[in-house]
């Protein structure tokens, strides 16, 4: 029997869009929450949803976001009884879920051992490969030589992707064309990755033209159920890091959808997994999925699996952390309708995505049915240059996808930003190109059908 241990107080360990986000449903379920903030976040909007707050310390992330022993002293200072990470910073750090957990606070997440097995992605592909997993062609673990990865080329052919096994949010892959730049890439990739990730390990990948990356949501509790909720498609990136996501993918059908969900699943329950996890994949121009890498935590895009179950996928992960069974079972969950999200962003899609920090003069955001908002800032408030470049998401909710993205054009219309550079122009320009209402999605299509470059 797992004993129910309700959280009363809950110390969210982010900032931004989802501090404010997980605050808002926190105070909904009648949970106390307390928020953290560096020097730069010191006004930010998401405090003003936070019943307490505790500064870590100045602006870099080393020095505040990622600072494990000061966010633990904020726990044990504020008496709080739980612990969200949000995604990002120290979301999937095995070491911090199992210190909050040693200190009796309920961990937010899936169990430390699961965040320490799919946090490497090498480590995480010999469990896809021993479970029947589909893995994309490339090496057999880490790749060390350049003889190995020369063989390894060889074998699946050019271009390949590079990999650093303990990556993330796009950062780590280098695409290689030809053996000519493969050994000083391998060198450097390995050398920032023990830099940036603390693990020096690399491995290789075919690099699979024009993919789509299509993701399943899976959510476990501690009673041993676990279900998956569909799949998202987001396929729209620049800089391997996601634009636009929706649910459901044009090109899954109930049949690839029954196939890929089983796959996360078998993944999934190889590690005894709970709460919120996501199992991402690319699929070919053939529609063959192969196995990414498993993000062990809430995913920015939650949100349009959201809509279109109808149910709130923070709500769950806190239930569950108290000891609750899921809300739903597999055979309740009944997606309706389409959902679209578009990631708003502090950059300049015209100046290669640069950063766009400053303040917000004027900010009006879209309302209406089926149109949701989740955003961390507000007119009067500042982007500061040491973060994730994300303001905010925009997402729509329509019977169909045709309806889903009338629906956005009219919101993308109502959504203004003044004072700092954004990418919306570039969302409006998506969707009024042919091969987006086609469904033609792929990870290139930004640099080819609107030659954006990055
Ligand atoms: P999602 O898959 O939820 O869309 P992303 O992979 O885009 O998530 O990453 C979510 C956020 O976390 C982004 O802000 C990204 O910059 C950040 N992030 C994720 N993993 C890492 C990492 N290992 N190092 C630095 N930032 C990361
Ligand atoms: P991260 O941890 O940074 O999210 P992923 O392995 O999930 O790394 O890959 C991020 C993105 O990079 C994918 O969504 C996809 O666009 C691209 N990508 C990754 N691996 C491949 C591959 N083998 N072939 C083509 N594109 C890839
Ligand atoms: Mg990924």
């Amino acid at each position: 029997m797992i004993p129910r241990k309700p959280i009363t107080k809950l110390l969210i360990a982010n900032r931004g869009e989802i501090a404010l986000r997980i605050a808002k449903t926190a105070r909904r379920m009648g949970i106390k929450t307390v928020g953290v903030y560096s020097d730069a976040d010191s006004e930010a909007l998401y405090l003003n949803y936070m019943d307490e707050k505790v500064r870590l310390g100045p602006p870099p992330p080393r020095e505040s976001y990622l600072q494990i022993e000061k966010i633990l002293a904020a726990v044990e200072e504020t008496k709080a009884d739980g612990v969200h990470p949000g995604y990002g910073f120290i979301s999937e750090n095995a070491d911090f879920a199992m210190r909050v957990a040693g200190q009796g606070v309920s961990w937010v997440g899936p169990p430390p051992d699961a965040v320490r097995k799919m946090g490497s992605k090498i480590g995480s592909r010999d469990i896809a490969r021993a479970h029947g997993v589909p893995l994309v062609p490339g090496s057999d673990g880490a790749v060390k030589t350049f003889e190995e990865a020369k063989a390894v080329a060889d074998r699946v052919g050019y271009p390949v992707m590079v990999k650093a096994s303990g990556g993330g949010g796009g950062i780590g892959l280098v695409r290689v064309e030809d053996e000519s730049t493969l050994a000083r890439t391998l060198e450097d990739a390995s050398k920032k990755a023990a830099t940036f990730f603390g693990d020096p390990s690399v491995f290789i990948e075919k690099y699979i033209l024009r993919p789509r990356h299509i993701e399943v949501q899976v959510f476990g509790d501690k009673h041993g159920q676990l279900v998956h909720m569909g799949e998202r498609e987001c396929s729209i990136q620049r800089r391997n890091q996601k634009v636009i996501e929706e649910t459901p993918s044009p090109i899954v059908t109930a049949e690839k959808r029954k196939e890929m969900g089983d796959a996360a699943l078998r993944l999934a329950k190889a590690v005894g997994y709970t709460s919120s996890g996501t199992v991402e994949f690319v699929a070919d121009q053939q529609g063959n999925f192969y196995f990414l890498e498993m993000n062990t935590r809430l995913q920015v895009e939650h949100t349009v699996t959201e809509m279109v179950l109808g149910q709130d996928l923070v709500e769950w992960q806190l239930r569950v952390a108290g000891g609750e069974e899921l809300p739903l079972g597999q055979s309740a969950l009944q997606a309706k309708g389409h959902a679209i999200q578009f990631r708003i962003c502090a950059e300049d899609p015209e100046k290669r995505f640069a950063p766009s920090p400053g303040a917000i003069e004027k900010m009006e955001l879209p309302a209406g049915e089926g149109v949701r908002c989740d955003f961390g800032f507000a007119a009067g408030t500042k982007v500061t240059p040491y973060y994730d470049s994300l303001i905010g998401k925009l997402v729509v909710h329509g019977k169909d996808r045709q309806d889903a993205i009338e629906k956005a054009k009219h919101a993308l219309n109502g959504l203004v930003v003044v004072g700092i550079k954004t990418n919306i122009e570039l969302h409006k320009k998506v969707l009024a190109t042919e091969q987006f209402l086609r469904g033609e999605l792929s990870t290139a299509f930004l640099s080819e059908v609107l030659q954006y470059k990055w």
